[in-house]
C-alpha cells in the first residue's frame, strides 16, 4: 500500500486499542479494492473523547469505528446518529461527510448477519436467554429487538444492570416478553436454558484465558444453538462445551467481520470484499 497526498485516512478511537484486529481487516479490504486509503488505530484517553472527534472534522478523517470505552461518550460529540445506535445507546462507526459526524452502531447488524450465518438464526419469533448486560448485551437486545424475538431473558453478575436492561427495552417494546432472571438462581437459568432457542453470551467472561461463566448446559433443549460474542480464544470454552453436547455453537469471529463490512460499506458505499476480510482476521 502506497500512502500518497491524496490518500484518505479511517481508523479506530479506543483504550487501549492495541490488540484491535480492524486495522488489518480494513487495510485488506482497502488494499483489495485499490482504494487509496489507509486505516489506523488511536489510543485515545477518556478525557480526550471531545478533542479526538474534533479531530476527525478538523483532519479530515473520513470514518472511525469507536471501541472500549469510547460508544457512549463519543455520542454527544456528534452531529446525528442513527435509530439502531439510538435504541442501543452506543455508536461504533462514524461516517465524516464533509465536517458532519454520523454516528451508527453495525453491532447490531453485524450480530444478525453472524447468528444467521454461523447457526441459521433468525430472530423473528426467537426465545432468547442472554448473559450479560454491558455494551454488547446492548446491540444483542436491539437486534433481537427490533426484528421481532418472542422472548429474551436477560441474566448479569450484578444483577441490577439485568434489571435496567429488561425494563428499558421492556418500555419500548411491549409486544416481547423481556424479564431478567438472577445468574445465581441455578433452577431458574435451568428452565430459561431449557425454553432458549439461543443461549448469548455478551461478557467478557472467558476473554483471553479468564474463568468462563458456569452455566448448566445440559439443560439446553436439543435443537437449541449458542453464541459467544468473545472471540478470544476463537473456541471460547462455552462453545467447546456446547459442541460437545451436540448443539450448533460459535465465537464472535463473524460480528466482528460483519460489523467492519458494514462500516465499510456505510462509509464507501461499495460492497466490502467480505471474504478477503474474513481471511485477514483468522
Ligand atoms: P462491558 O460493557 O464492559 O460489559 C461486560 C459484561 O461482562 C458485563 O455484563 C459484566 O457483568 C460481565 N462480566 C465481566 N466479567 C465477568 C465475570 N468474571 N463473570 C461474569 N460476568 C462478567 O463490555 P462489552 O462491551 O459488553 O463487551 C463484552 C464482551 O463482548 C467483550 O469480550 C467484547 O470483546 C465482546 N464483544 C464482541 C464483539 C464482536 O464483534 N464479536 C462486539 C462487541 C463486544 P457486570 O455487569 O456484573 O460487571
Amino acid at each position: 500500500m502506497e500512502i500518497k497526498a491524496t490518500t484518505q485516512i479511517y481508523g479506530i478511537f479506543g483504550h487501549p486499542v492495541s490488540h484491535s484486529l480492524s486495522p488489518v481487516m480494513h487495510n485488506s479490504a482497502f488494499s483489495t479494492l485499490g482504494l487509496d486509503c489507509v486505516y489506523v488505530a488511536f489510543d485515545i484517553a477518556p478525557e480526550e473523547m471531545g478533542k479526538a472527534a474534533q479531530s476527525v472534522r478538523t483532519l479530515g478523517i473520513k470514518g472511525i469505528n469507536i471501541t472500549i470505552p469510547h460508544k457512549e461518550s463519543i455520542i454527544p460529540h456528534l452531529d446525528g446518529i442513527a435509530p439502531d445506535a439510538e435504541l442501543t445507546g452506543a455508536v461504533n462507526t462514524v461516517k465524516n461527510d464533509a465536517g458532519n459526524l454520523s454516528g451508527y452502531n453495525t453491532d447490531v447488524g453485524g450480530f444478525l448477519k453472524a447468528v444467521e450465518e454461523d447457526l441459521g438464526i433468525k430472530p423473528e419469533g426467537a426465545s432468547v436467554l442472554l448473559i450479560g448486560a454491558g455494551g454488547a448485551a446492548r446491540a444483542v437486545m436491539s437486534a433481537f429487538c427490533m426484528n421481532g424475538a418472542e422472548r429474551i431473558c436477560i441474566a448479569n453478575r450484578t444483577n441490577d444492570k439485568a434489571l435496567k436492561l429488561a425494563s428499558e427495552f421492556g418500555k419500548q417494546f411491549k409486544k416481547i416478553k423481556i424479564e431478567p432472571v438472577a445468574l445465581d438462581d441455578r433452577s431458574a437459568i435451568k428452565a430459561r436454558l431449557g425454553e432458549a432457542d439461543i443461549l448469548v453470551n455478551s461478557t467478557s467472561a472467558a476473554m483471553e484465558g479468564k474463568t468462563a461463566i458456569d452455566l448448566p448446559l445440559e439443560s439446553l433443549k436439543e435443537s437449541a444453538s449458542v453464541y459467544d460474542l468473545v472471540y478470544k480464544p476463537r473456541e471460547t470454552p462455552l462453545v467447546k462445551e456446547a459442541r460437545r453436547l451436540g448443539h450448533r455453537a460459535s465465537g464472535g469471529l463473524g460480528m466482528l467481520l460483519y460489523q467492519g463490512a458494514l462500516s465499510f460499506e456505510i462509509w464507501t458505499g461499495m460492497q466490502a470484499p467480505v471474504e478477503v476480510m474474513r481471511k485477514a482476521i483468522e
